[in-house]
């Protein structure tokens, strides 16, 4: 088996990777440290969970420490960018327990705190910064630092990055950063436009992949309830009930959709509490803490809170709304199972969610295990428009999920190619509603999270 000792770090870097409680590489690491240490560009295609900042903050420390002389006020030697606050936070968190013995100076800049003091810090002089793009240039605008004296770049989950409208940023911050520099790149998948910011930015990368694209974390045990909107709290309290020790992270398609569904489980006698974009930087990070210690056990999120974040101990997933996007999906089971451990992720499907449920099984090609209910297919044609009159505002609606007869048809149904189609055909869009809608949901999520 592959150890840190057989990746040429030094033995600096190598006591950290000890005290930081690493017995021995991940795959993504194995692969990815001795091509860093050698100087090429990565595009590196991996998971959340699979390791990927010791991947790049352990070689980059290492060539750091080879460096002489420290970067003079507002230089910065190496930066790192990532798509939300937490994100950042989590990142510089590692990075700063790998420099414990070194003098390495970490920084962290991101949106919601006071940037005055993110100014001052710079003034000291970085040896890694890691920040969301929007803030960062809010610095670079205030000159309150110097790109240019970066030698390596990392986009981390750089999939996000585009997906919350980043991509004007990260060409700006890309021309501002030195030459020659390094440039390392991971995403969890690998769209289009991806592979286009690859041939762009970077030069000659390896490619370094540990799992197929959109392939969920080996680990993660998934099953899908069908289950009509407006049954689906009942849904979730049923299967809360049944693991109450356990530590579940919840996804909510909106932000007050967030803070009502926890709302009401507080008012049920759950211990839950809630991120989203409506919450102030210190609420998140309370709730992120009080969620990780274990205080609270249930974090009801929304995909752009959640981004990223990571808390080992997070047993169960439960995707209470199917996301738009089959990609979040991905990134959402992989908050579970991390480093190792074993996860679930149960994922809530209503009828008009029928064609995502395809979506994300087409993308993962595998199948979702159903755990129970089933809808006919004239449920789903019958299904309200996406993102308009869901059953959850309606109110109205029956629990239809044990209805006899729903299971001849449901798993034609959920996986979804025909479902996808009978919602198409019954005049039920999902494009020309879905996309205005989706792009005006990430582009507040960028100002209001991220910068
Ligand atoms: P990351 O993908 O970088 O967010 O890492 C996910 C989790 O795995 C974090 O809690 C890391 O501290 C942990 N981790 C990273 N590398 C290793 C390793 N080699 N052995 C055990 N845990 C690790």
């Amino acid at each position: 088996m592959t150890q840190f000792q057989d990746l040429g770090l030094s033995p600096t870097v190598l006591k950290a990777a000890t005290s930081a409680g690493y017995e021995s590489p991940t795959p993504i690491q194995q692969k990815a440290i001795p091509i860093v240490l050698e100087g090429r560009d990565i595009m590196g295609l991996a998971q959340t969970g699979s390791g990927k900042t010791a991947a790049f903050g352990l070689p980059i420390i290492d060539k750091l420490l080879n460096v002489d002389g420290r970067p003079r006020s507002k230089e910065i030697r190496a930066l790192i960018l990532a798509p939300t606050r937490e994100l950042v936070a989590q990142i510089a968190d590692n990075l700063r327990s790998y420099v414990r013995h070194t003098h390495l100076r970490i920084g962290m800049v991101v949106g919601g705190t006071s940037i005055n003091v993110q100014q001052k810090n710079l003034g000291r002089g970085t040896d890694i910064l890691v920040a969301t793009p929007g803030r960062l240039l809010d610095l670079v605008e205030r000159r309150a630092v110097h790109l240019n004296s970066a030698k390596f770049l990392v986009l981390d989950e750089a999939d996000q990055m585009l997906d919350l409208g980043f991509i004007h940023d990260l060409r700006k911050i890309s021309k501002l950063v030195g030459t020659p520099r390094q440039t390392l790149l991971f995403s969890a998948t690998m769209p289009k436009l991806i592979e286009e910011l690859s041939r762009s930015y970077l030069n000659d990368p390896v490619r370094v992949e540990t799992s197929p694209p959109g392939r969920a974390v080996d680990k993660v045990t998934q099953s899908v309830h069908f289950v009509h909107q407006t049954a689906k709290t009942e849904k979730l309290k049923e299967c809360l009930a049944e693991r109450e020790d356990d530590l579940s992270l919840v996804f909510s398609r909106t932000k007050h959709g967030a803070e009502r569904l926890m709302k009401h489980l507080v008012q049920c006698g759950h211990k839950a509490t809630s991120i989203h974009g409506n919450k102030s930087q210190g609420q998140r990070t309370r709730a992120i803490n009080e969620f990780r210690s274990g205080q609270v056990r249930i974090l009801v999120a929304t995909d752009v809170a959640a981004r990223g974040i990571d808390i080992p101990g997070v047993t169960h997933v439960y995707n209470f709304d199917l996301p738009d996007v089959a990609e979040a999906y991905v990134h959402r089971i992989g908050r579970t199972a991390r480093a190792g451990a074993k996860g679930e992720a149960v994922a809530f499907c209503a009828p008009e969610e029928v064609h995502l449920l395809g979506e994300v099984e087409r993308l993962m090609g595998m199948s979702i295990p159903t755990a129970s209910g089933g809808f006919t297919d004239q449920e789903i044609a019958n299904a309200p428009k996406k993102g308009k009159g869901r059953a959850g505002r309606s109110g109205n609606r029956s629990n239809n999920r044990s209805r006899p007869g729903a299971k001849s048809s449901k798993r034609g149904s959920a996986h979804g190619r025909g479902g996808a189609q009978s919602a198409g055909e019954a005049g039920k869009p999902n494009t020309s509603h879905g996309k205005p809608r989706r792009s005006n949901r990430k582009r507040q999520g960028a100002s209001a999270v991220a910068r």
